[in-house]
């Protein structure tokens, strides 16, 4: 494991984001759900999770996008890099507003980010293999999650 820094840092492509957390990354994960692929143009969204009370924007607005009513995203406007993703409301301990997911990529060192598990693999694409041994778990085995986006949607008018 590489040296953890405090405090970790990083950034958007451009430069004109940069963010700082106070505390290492908490957990981490893949998810290759197809918002994820969607969101991010990729095979699957590589994420850190620090305490959103340790996490700060220090230069730059970033843009927000909500893309449901129960998460928000931070995204670089001149760059598009996209920065941050927090749920509003708690669907678990790790899925919880006082929680923020870094987009690992953007971290000025990717590797002080630890992958735990991976999410979504409903959706992920046949040529992306891992053999890492870690957790899989599919979107819809997860109850809280799908009560919270249910949820969310019966509020939309
Ligand atoms: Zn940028
Ligand atoms: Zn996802």
């Amino acid at each position: 494991m590489a040296d953890r820094n405090i405090p970790i840092t990083g950034g958007c492509h451009c430069g004109a984001i940069r963010y700082e957390a106070s505390s290492p990354p908490t957990t981490g994960g893949l998810c290759h759900c197809r918002d994820c692929q969607r969101s991010t143009g990729s095979a699957f969204e590589a994420l850190a999770m620090f305490p959103q009370d340790e996490f700060v924007f220090i230069k730059g607005k970033p843009k927000l996008y909500r893309p449901s009513a129960i998460m928000e995203k931070y995204f670089c406007p001149n760059c598009g890099s996209q920065l941050t993703d927090r749920y509003l409301v708690p669907v678990s301990t790790e899925l919880h507003p006082n929680m923020v997911w870094v987009h690992i990529g953007t971290l000025d060192d990717p590797e002080i980010a630890p992958i735990e598990d991976h999410y979504g693999v409903e959706s992920q694409l046949s040529w992306v293999k891992f053999d890492d041994g870690l957790p899989r778990v599919r979107c819809d085995e997860d109850p809280e999650l799908a009560a919270a986006f249910a949820s969310s949607e019966a509020g939309e008018e």
